[in-house]
């Protein structure tokens, strides 16, 4: 089971919940974790569960970004909008930073986040599972 963060800026929600609803048999066996308004608008049209943090410009990302750190998130798909400046720019270019840091895979946009959820159903993150299994202080 992988930890998964989806967020999508506002013009892009509409393409993040079709593309929650088209993948929804891949998301469901998996932890997904999402901004506020990201998380509840996928909730609402799926069946999916979600743990949601901080709307984006009042932290999320930044929620989110503590914990790629700790290397605990294993993938990121983030639909950003690439044609309207956001307030929270530098939460956004952190959490993008330390997802390098820790060598995370993340989309941002939606044809590489169909590729990365097409080698999620092959299994081909599985390997990630072993770094929850034997993260320091798991049982
Ligand atoms: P939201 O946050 O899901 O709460 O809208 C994402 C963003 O717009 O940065």
């Amino acid at each position: 089971m992988l930890n998964i963060a989806l967020i999508a800026h506002d013009r892009k929600k509409e393409e993040m919940v079709n593309f929650a609803i088209a993948y929804e048999h891949v998301f469901a066996q998996h932890r997904l974790y999402a901004t506020g308004t990201t998380g509840q608008r996928i909730m609402e049209q799926t069946k999916l569960t979600i743990t949601r943090f901080m709307s984006g410009p009042l932290g999320g990302d930044q929620q989110i970004g503590a914990l790629v750190a700790t290397n605990e998130m294993d993938l990121i798909v983030f639909l950003r909008d690439p044609l309207m400046a956001q307030p929270h720019e530098p939460d956004i270019i952190a959490l993008l930073r330390l997802a390098d840091v820790q060598g995370i895979p993340v989309a941002t946009n939606i044809a590489t986040g169909e590729l990365l959820v097409k080698a999620i159903e092959r299994g081909d993150f599985a390997w990630r599972e072993l770094v929850h299994k034997y993260k320091p202080g798991a049982v």
